[in-house]
């Protein structure tokens, strides 16, 4: 079993913008538990884990100072999760980040990947910073999962040979539409993540 949590940063995150995460996410494990992939997941709010979600905000301030990369960042909220992990939970767990697009981790992500105007996503911690974009949601909690891009990084108009769908999710820049059929992903990505 393996759990995605979600997490709106900032403090002006409104009932929209947490419904709209919320939703999303199931609507996506909703399509993995089924075939092709059949994964066991479940989607929960950060907040529900009060004290853990504390600790993730002041690890996501500390994104001001420029020396706070997003990977260093990742590793601490990584290690809160496992300590936590320790006194009670014994699923693997993985976060999403919903935030504006000129909050700190945006600006962060964007300082290790330039190409990443939607949102990022290491192993363990995604960002999407583009409010109201299912398919960015899809795309970087796919990440979470494993799945890899799809697109040459130098080049991100230029698909990679390897995925054998048009309308791939794991593409650069998604349209929304491509999110209506299941399965939106190609077989190799598939593969990657079941
Ligand atoms: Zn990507
Ligand atoms: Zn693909």
């Amino acid at each position: 079993m393996i759990t995605i949590y979600w997490h709106c940063f900032e403090p002006t995150a409104s009932d929209e913008d947490e419904k709209l995460v919320n939703g999303t996410l199931n609507k996506l494990a909703q399509h993995l538990k089924a075939e092709p992939v059949k994964l066991s997941i479940r989607i929960k709010r950060l907040r529900d884990e009060a004290k853990l979600a504390r600790k993730v905000d002041e690890t996501l301030d500390r994104l001001n100072e420029q020396s706070y990369t997003f990977n260093i960042c990742e590793a601490t909220i990584a290690y809160d999760f496992s300590i936590a992990k320790l006194i009670g939970e014994t699923y693997a767990a993985k976060l999403l980040v919903y935030c504006s697009q000129d909050s700190k981790i945006a600006a962060a992500a964007q300082r290790k990947a330039p190409h990443a105007i939607w949102g990022a996503a290491g192993t363990f911690l995604a960002a999407v910073y583009s409010l109201n974009n299912k398919s960015a949601i899809f795309h970087e909690a796919l990440h979470l999962l494993g799945a890899d891009d799809c697109y040459i990084e130098d080049k991100p108009s230029q698909k990679k040979a390897d995925c054998n769908f048009e309308h791939c999710i794991m593409d650069y820049k998604p349209p929304e539409k491509w999110c209506e059929n299941w399965p939106f992903i190609c077989d190799k990505n598939i593969d990657l993540i079941r």
